[in-house]
């Protein structure tokens, strides 16, 4: 069929991760091909990169998520070095605390044991450690816990997806604002993608980068991805009384907390029971988890937090890898030209410079020459193998 450009490299999706694979290619690796970032909406007002919680943790249970998170700390601390105090992403490293109950704690141990080994600061607290460093913190049905000491915390993400998207674009990657409709594929490749305003893209390699719609996008190929939108609701709240120095707080009923300017962002992460897929149009925060979920056990793990009052809230969607929570990265086994770069759930963001320089060496060389994401290949999806991550949140 006839297009009206060809390029290279065509990715979909210009959130955080596609512009991560753009800006490896072209600005990093001098990628000498031509490579269109194809967005539908460069306001990204709905796109998971600006709706999530900006957090980054080096604290997983799997080597590769344990070292794409390292790598992308690397990036947000040379971020203004490299594209100058305009591109400050705000990195506060005020760490992680993850807190397991006593029947949880074995499998605290044993992550610490992974995260040790791959150099991450991490330290693992009993009781009374968490006494000694913890005054605020109810130990209330907690075995242990385990602290970042360094390389945790928080950051800006508009900041970050600004300067994967102008270091990519002064690297010569094209912004083409449009929405992905359908996809030409002739037998095993990939020939290109049609947009919705009835102009069609010629390409060499298509990366599917959709976020929440990757799976909508695999489906246009004729191929399946076990990813749905998971709805998260995000509640900013105020504490005057509240510990004026904390840092993310995982607690084991799903509830997360850490300080946000002058309050603090809250959120909770179901057990699989209670979570199912949403309709990625509903943006309706869920007031009733506030009442029935967050402050409950927010009160009851850090007594001041009895008089929180929600100032805001917003929704985003995980983009839930209904397997195993994991990333599916890399080539199509039966549509090799066809690259994923989804299904991240709650940790796309702090990955996305190390997926997007992954996908870039797929590209550019044929191979991973950095961090080996194979593990994290579809082919295990293919035979239903999960690579259980132990510390989701
Ligand atoms: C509430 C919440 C909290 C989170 N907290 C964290 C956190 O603390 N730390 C962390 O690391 N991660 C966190 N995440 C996860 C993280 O936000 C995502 O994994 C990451 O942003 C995914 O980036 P992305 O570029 O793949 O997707 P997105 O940012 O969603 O971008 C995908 C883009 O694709 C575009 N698109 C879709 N379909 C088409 C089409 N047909 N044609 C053209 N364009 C299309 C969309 O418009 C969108 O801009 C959180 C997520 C949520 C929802």
């Amino acid at each position: 069929m006839a297009f009206d450009k060809h390029f290279d490299v065509v990715i979909v999706g210009g959130g955080a991760v596609g512009s991560a694979v753009a800006y490896f290619l072209k600005r990093v690796l001098d990628f000498p091909g031509s490579v269109a970032l194809v967005e539908q909406d460069p306001t990204f007002r709905r796109a998971a990169t600006m709706l999530s919680a900006a957090s980054i943790r080096q604290q997983f249970s799997t080597p590769e998520n344990i070292r794409a998170s390292r790598f992308g700390l690397a990036f947000l601390r040379g971020l203004a070095d490299e594209h100058g105090p305009e591109f400050d992403p705000q990195l506060r490293e005020s760490g992680y605390l993850i807190l397991a109950t006593p029947e949880g704690a074995p499998l605290l141990a044993s992550s610490h044991r992974i995260q040790i080994a791959e150099g991450a600061d991490v330290a693992l607290l009993d009781r009374e450690g968490l006494a000694n460093r913890f005054a605020w913190l109810s130990l209330e049905a907690i075995g242990a816990g385990s602290l970042g000491l360094s390389g945790e915390g928080w950051f800006d993400a508009a900041t970050l997806l600004g300067a994967l998207r102008h270091g990519a674009r002064a690297a010569g990657a094209v912004a083409v604002t449009g929405a992905v409709t359908g996809i030409a594929r002739k037998g095993a490749a990939i020939e290109g993608v049609h947009l919705a305003n009835g102009s069609a893209l010629g390409c060499g390699t298509l990366v599917n980068a959709a976020g929440t719609a990757a799976a909508r996008i695999a489906a246009l190929a004729g191929r399946t991805l076990p990813v749905e939108p998971r709805k998260r609701t995000v509640f900013v709240v105020d504490c005057p009384d509240g510990p004026n120095s904390l840092p993310l707080v995982a607690d084991p009923s799903g509830v997360w907390i850490r300080p946000e300017g002058s309050g603090y962002l809250t959120g909770y992460s179901p057990p699989a029971s209670e979570d199912s897929a949403a309709d990625p149009s509903d943006f309706d925060p869920d007031h009733a988890i506030f009442e029935e979920r967050l402050w409950p056990a927010l009160a009851r793990r850090i007594p001041a937090f009895e008089r929180l009052k929600v100032k805001s809230a917003w929704v985003g969607h995980y983009d839930f890898n209904t397997l195993d929570q994991n990333a599916i990265l890399g080539p199509d086994p039966e549509v090799p030209n066809l690259l994923y770069a989804n299904d991240f759930s709650g940790h796309g963001l702090q990955q996305s410079p190390a997926v997007g320089r992954a996908l870039a060496e797929i590209v550019a060389f044929g191979a991973y020459r950095s961090i080996d994401f194979g593990a994290f290949g579809f082919e295990r999806i293919a035979a239903g193998r999960p690579v259980i991550e132990a510390a989701v949140i």
